[in-house]
């Protein structure tokens, strides 16, 4: 909030895609929708297939030098770019989204949040025309090393760790800073209502209202969650 008791939009995000439906849902659900309700997000999906050219609203079409699939024409996204750029007066920094990336985590979605606009390419298909990628894309960015029908998904993973790290998106009691991967480690086991469950206990330990203990068992256990569950991020640490 500033000085006026007005809102402040932490992050403009545009997504360009060809299933903005799918996007939308998703973005209207939950802690993201609370949070563009609220005027702290601004999240656009835009249908690439409005700015194609031609009469059918060609969007792909076959690959030069054979193979399958078809390949997304590069000037229905460069128009649907120049509009974002346009209605936002400025250009955001553009990911595509492509197995090719560097895989995403916490360290890339703390960079972006730099970012004041960006804006996210999905692919369909086999893909995008490679001209288009080279003349307006930033940086890919893959989720991981398996492929995918479509960006979208990928899109918003992107989207939702980036956004929950947004100053006011999440309530002021879930705190990210502690979460897993943020510092490096894993997060510590959870427990809620009822006491006793099934016979097991939520660890005595949680109950006491002892503060330096809470923080020391909490500490304990994310060391033990991240031996267990990520021994590759464990053995990173001198603990
Ligand atoms: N033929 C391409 C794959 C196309 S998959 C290749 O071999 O590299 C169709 C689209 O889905 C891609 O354009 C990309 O936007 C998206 N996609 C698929 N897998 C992905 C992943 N692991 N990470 C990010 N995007 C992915």
């Amino acid at each position: 909030m500033n000085n006026n008791g007005e809102v402040k939009c932490g992050m403009q995000i545009d997504v360009m895609t060809l299933f903005p439906e799918v996007c939308k849902k998703y973005f209207s659900s939950s802690i993201i929708g609370r949070a563009r309700n609220k005027g702290i997000l601004d999240i656009k999906c835009h249908q690439i297939r409005d700015f194609a050219y031609d009469k059918h609203k060609r969007v792909d079409d076959t690959p030069y030098g054979g193979g399958k699939g078809m390949v997304m024409l590069p000037d229905p996204i460069f128009k649907c770019f120049e509009n974002i750029c346009a209605l936002r007066g400025t250009r955001p920094h553009l990911i595509y989204m492509s197995p090719k990336g560097k895989v995403f985590n916490q360290n890339i979605a703390k960079e972006l949040k730099t970012y004041s606009n960006m804006a996210i390419l999905c692919g369909h298909y086999e893909g995008v025309d490679e001209r288009i990628l080279e003349e307006i894309v930033d940086e890919y960015i893959s989720i991981g090393d398996y492929v995918l029908t479509g960006g979208e998904i990928p899109a918003m993973a992107v989207i939702d760790a980036v956004s929950r790290m947004i100053p006011g998106v999440l309530s002021e009691d879930i705190c990210f800073e502690e979460e897993s991967h943020y510092i490096g480690m894993l997060e510590y086991p959870q427990y809620t209502k009822p006491y006793e469950w099934h016979g097991k206990k939520v660890p005595e330990v949680l109950i006491s209202g002892h503060h330096a203990k809470i923080e020391e068992w909490k500490k304990e256990n994310s060391i033990k969650e991240t031996k267990k569950y990520r021994p590759d991020i464990f053995s990173k640490f001198n603990v």
